[in-house]
């Protein structure tokens, strides 16, 4: 999604639109959790406009599906994309910078230091937001989805599903953290 800042009018501008699931699938191939999409994601963005600044407010949910970490059937979850942050034109930025340097050496870490967590620049007069949703969905992709949080995975021994069954296997694996009191004489 691309918006002309021009198009940004004192009252703010309002986007909403679809990421389709192969644009999904596009954003979520460099992570390493397996999500992939079951449908499109729903995205809806506010912007305003401060001088140089933009700043993008945007609520998603994106529906996904990936294999449970410990017995790999499928696993749907559904995760709200939250985040707000500025973007500060990058011509404007560098002015700050300039002048900050020329200017004169007041108290050091001023309150008009950039907050570099939460900004980040833009050039020219459009925006793109697919980066920033992309950036945003994968930072709130849990690292190790999971059927429930119950699930016993699968036996390490015949691959059972323990889930459905106790498959009766000897997985009793000796912590080597203890292994040196068996040698140890009581
Ligand atoms: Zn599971
Ligand atoms: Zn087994």
């Amino acid at each position: 999604m691309r918006v002309n800042i021009d198009e940004i009018k004192e009252a703010g501008l309002d986007r909403t639109w679809d990421v389709t699931p192969a644009q999904l699938d596009e954003m979520l191939a460099g992570d390493r959790s397996g999500f992939r999409a079951r449908g499109p994601a729903h995205v809806e963005a506010r912007l305003e406009k401060l001088e140089r600044r933009i700043r993008v407010r945007a609520d998603a949910r994106a529906e996904l599906t990936a294999a449970c970490g410990r017995c790999l059937l499928p696993v749907s979850v559904d995760l709200p994309v939250e985040f707000e942050l500025t973007l500060v034109a990058a011509e404007a930025r560098a002015g700050a910078g300039s002048a900050a340097r020329d200017g004169n050496k007041g108290p050091v870490g001023g309150s008009f230091a950039p907050d570099d967590a939460e900004e980040e620049t833009y050039a020219g007069k459009v925006i793109d937001l697919d980066p920033i949703v992309r950036e945003q969905l994968v930072l709130a992709l849990p690292g190790y989805p999971v059927c429930k949080e119950s699930c016993k995975g699968l036996c390490p021994v015949c691959g059972a599903n323990l889930n459905d069954r106790e498959c009766g296997c000897d997985r009793h694996v000796p912590d080597p953290r203890w292994a040196g009191l068996k040698n140890v004489k009581l």
